[in-house]
C-alpha cells in the first residue's frame, strides 16, 4: 500500500518539474519529456521494487519482511517437549547439524512470538501413568524458560503473549494433546490449568473413555461411545469454566459436533487440515470449518506434508504401515529387553520411512490455508504446524521455524493483505483466547452469583 503511494508522488513531482521548471522548451517537447522523465523514473522505480523484493537470501521481499515481522506470530502445536525430556534437548542450541524444527535461534529468524508446547503422553508406552507423565513434560517446558531467562518466558494469557513480545522473547504456553492425560478426573484437569496448561485435545489417536478419536473410529476392537459422553461434556463445559481452550483435532466426527453443540466458548483446532483437499480422517471437512467458524474458533492449519498433500498422503499409506510395523517390532524388541524407549529413537525410525516419499511443495500447504480461509472466512485460519512432531516430513522450504517469513511471502503473492496475513499468522488465535478467557470470567462470575 504504502508503496504504491510513494510511486504516484514520485510521478506527479516528476511532472511538475519539467513542465514548469523548463519554460524555455515549446509545451509540446516539454510534454515530450515530461513522459520520457516519467518513463525514465519508472524504469528506476521499477528497478527499485526488483531491488527491495528481490530477496535477502531466503526469497523474501522486503514488504513480507516487513509484515511478517510487525506480526504476532503464534503456533498452536510443537512437540518438542519430547526432546526436551528424552534427548535432554536444549533449546538454546545452536547446533548446526540439529534437524528439529525449533530451537531459540530458529524462533528468532522466523520471528515466532509464541509457542503451544504440545504435552502428549504415548498412551502404549505410558500405560497406567498418563498423569504422571504429563506432569513431567510439564516440567520440561518450565525447565527451558528457567535456563533461558533472557530469551523466553512461560505464558498463561493473552497478557503475557504481549508482554513476552514487547521484551522479544519467545512466549511458552502448553496444551495437553489427548484426554487420557486426566485419568478421568476432573480434579486433575483442574491442577493442570493451574499449572498452566491453556488447551487440551479432547482425544489423541486413541479413544479414551469419554471421546472417540478419528485414529481408531473403524477398529471394532475399541469400545466407542457415539461422540462425547456426560463426562466428556461435562470436561468441556469445565474446561469452558476454567479459560481453557478446547481442541477438537484428532477427535472422530460425532466428537466434534457433540462439542461444537456443548461449547460456550469458541473451539480451535490445534493442529488440523481441510479434508476437501487432502483426504486424511483427522482433516476437517467443509461443514466442520463452517461450524467452527460459526462458533467463532479457529482452526490452525497442521504442516504434515499427509495432511497437506494428496499425492503423499497416497503414497504414505503402504508406506506408513511399514513404518509402523518397523516401530512396533523396535517397541517390542526393547521391551523383550526390559529398555526403555525414548521419543527420538520412533522418531529415528519414522524418518528413515519418511524420507522415501518425495516431499511435497509449499504450495500444498498455502492452498489448505487459503482453502480455509475461503470456506471458514479468513478470521478463522491460522497456523498449527506440528513441528518437531512429524518426522521432519513437511513441505519443501519449510525444514524449521525459521522458515515461518516463507508463508508471509506465499500469502502475499497471493494477494492476501497486511492485515489478513497478521490474522492468519496469530491474531485469530488470540482473538479466540481472549474469547475464552471472557466466558471464563463471566461463567465463573456466574457460578459465584448462584452459590449466593
Ligand atoms: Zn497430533
Amino acid at each position: 500500500m504504502s508503496l504504491y503511494i510513494n510511486e504516484s508522488c514520485f510521478f506527479s513531482a516528476a511532472q511538475a518539474y519539467t513542465i514548469f521548471l523548463l519554460p524555455s522548451m515549446e509545451m509540446s517537447k516539454r510534454l515530450l519529456a515530461a513522459k520520457f522523465l516519467i518513463f525514465s523514473a519508472s524504469v528506476i522505480l521499477a528497478s527499485a521494487l526488483v531491488f527491495a523484493q528481490g530477496s535477502d537470501g531466503a526469497g523474501i521481499s522486503a514488504r513480507a519482511r516487513s509484515i511478517h515481522e510487525s506480526a504476532i506470530v503464534v503456533d498452536t502445536h510443537a512437540d518438542t517437549p519430547q526432546r526436551f525430556l528424552d534427548e535432554n534437548f536444549d533449546i538454546g542450541s545452536t547446533d548446526p547439524k540439529d534437524n528439529g524444527h525449533i530451537s531459540l535461534d530458529k524462533a528468532r529468524a522466523g520471528n515466532l512470538g509464541a509457542e503451544f508446547f504440545s504435552i502428549w503422553v504415548d498412551p502404549e508406552t505410558n500405560q497406567g501413568h498418563f498423569a504422571r507423565h504429563t506432569l513431567d513434560l510439564i516440567d520440561s517446558v518450565y525447565e527451558q524458560a528457567a535456563r533461558h531467562p533472557d530469551r523466553m518466558m512461560m505464558a498463561f494469557s493473552v497478557e503475557d503473549i504481549g508482554r513476552a513480545h514487547k521484551q522479544k522473547k519467545l512466549a511458552a504456553l502448553m496444551g495437553i494433546e489427548g484426554g487420557h492425560s486426566i485419568e478421568n478426573d476432573i480434579h486433575l484437569l483442574r491442577d493442570f490449568y493451574r499449572l498452566g496448561v491453556r488447551y487440551m485435545t479432547l482425544s489423541w489417536s486413541n479413544t479414551n473413555e469419554w471421546a472417540d478419536s478419528s485414529g481408531d473410529i473403524d477398529d471394532p476392537k475399541i469400545q466407542h461411545h457415539n461422540g462425547l459422553t456426560d463426562f466428556g461434556k461435562q470436561v468441556v463445559l469445565e474446561m469452558n469454566r476454567l479459560g481453557m481452550i478446547v481442541d477438537i483435532s484428532h477427535v472422530a466426527d460425532k466428537t466434534f459436533w457433540d462439542t461444537i453443540a456443548t461449547t460456550q466458548a469458541p473451539v480451535i483446532a490445534s493442529h488440523s487440515s481441510a479434508r476437501a483437499l487432502t483426504n486424511a480422517p483427522r482433516n476437517m471437512t467443509d461443514d466442520m470449518l463452517r461450524a467452527v467458524a460459526k462458533n467463532g474458533g479457529v482452526v490452525d492449519v497442521n504442516f504434515y506434508s499427509g495432511f497437506v498433500d494428496e499425492d503423499y498422503r497416497k503414497a504414505s499409506e503402504p508406506i506408513g504401515k511399514q513404518a509402523a510395523e518397523a516401530v512396533k517390532t523396535y517397541l517390542e524388541k526393547q521391551k523383550a529387553e526390559g529398555k526403555a524407549v525414548t521419543y527420538i529413537e520412533v522418531d529415528r525410525i519414522e524418518r528413515e520411512w519418511a524420507a522415501k516419499i518425495p516431499r511435497p511443495p509449499l504450495k500444498s500447504l498455502i492452498d489448505h490455508i487459503d482453502h480455509i480461509a475461503k470456506v471458514a472466512g479468513v478470521d478463522h485460519v491460522g497456523l498449527g504446524s506440528d513441528f518437531d512432531g512429524v518426522a521432519g516430513a513437511t513441505p519443501q522450504g519449510i525444514d524449521s521455524a525459521a522458515d515461518l517469513p516463507k508463508i508471509t511471502q506465499a500469502l502475499l503473492d497471493r494477494g492476501y493483505s497486511a492485515g489478513d496475513i497478521h490474522k492468519i499468522l496469530g491474531g485469530n488465535v488470540l482473538r479466540v483466547f481472549k474469547e475464552v478467557e471472557r466466558v471464563s470470567h463471566e461463567m465463573q462470575s456466574q457460578k459465584v452469583s448462584s452459590n449466593k
